[in-house]
């Protein structure tokens, strides 16, 4: 599959890994928007959150969501942070394989756009 994450996940693309387990993948962003700019991704390839959870894949976005506070610890964000989902067309979503932005180390504006 001609998916960029899922060659991160195989080993094909190099990534600087912050957190790895067996369901889910994090890596600093390429092109970080702050101090801290994360990306975590399972490991299972799902498109966008649009239309591709289902009651099937749903315990991995669960997980994802039990682990951050450990993967914020790792990635040194004591005092706050900001999960992003960018999703389909007008969400500017490049990748298609769903993520979440782990973003902080400074204060964010409050704005979100
Ligand atoms: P999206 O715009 O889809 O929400 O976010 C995709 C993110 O993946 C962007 O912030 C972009 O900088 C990052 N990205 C794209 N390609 C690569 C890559 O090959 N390696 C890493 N580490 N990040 C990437
Ligand atoms: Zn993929």
């Amino acid at each position: 599959m001609d998916c960029i994450f899922c060659k991160i996940v195989a080993g094909e693309i190099p990534s600087n890994k912050v957190y790895e387990d067996e369901k889910i993948l994090v890596f600093k962003d390429i092109n970080p928007c702050a101090p801290v700019h994360n990306v975590i991704i399972p490991k299972e390839h799902i498109l966008s959150c649009a239309d591709d959870i289902t009651e099937d894949n749903v315990d991995i976005i669960a997980y994802i969501f039990t682990k951050i506070p450990h993967i914020a610890k790792l990635s040194g964000l004591e005092d706050g942070y900001r999960i992003v989902n960018n999703c389909g067309e007008n969400g500017a979503q490049t990748v298609k394989h769903i993520h979440f932005h782990l973003i902080g180390g400074e204060k964010l504006s409050e704005k979100l756009n």
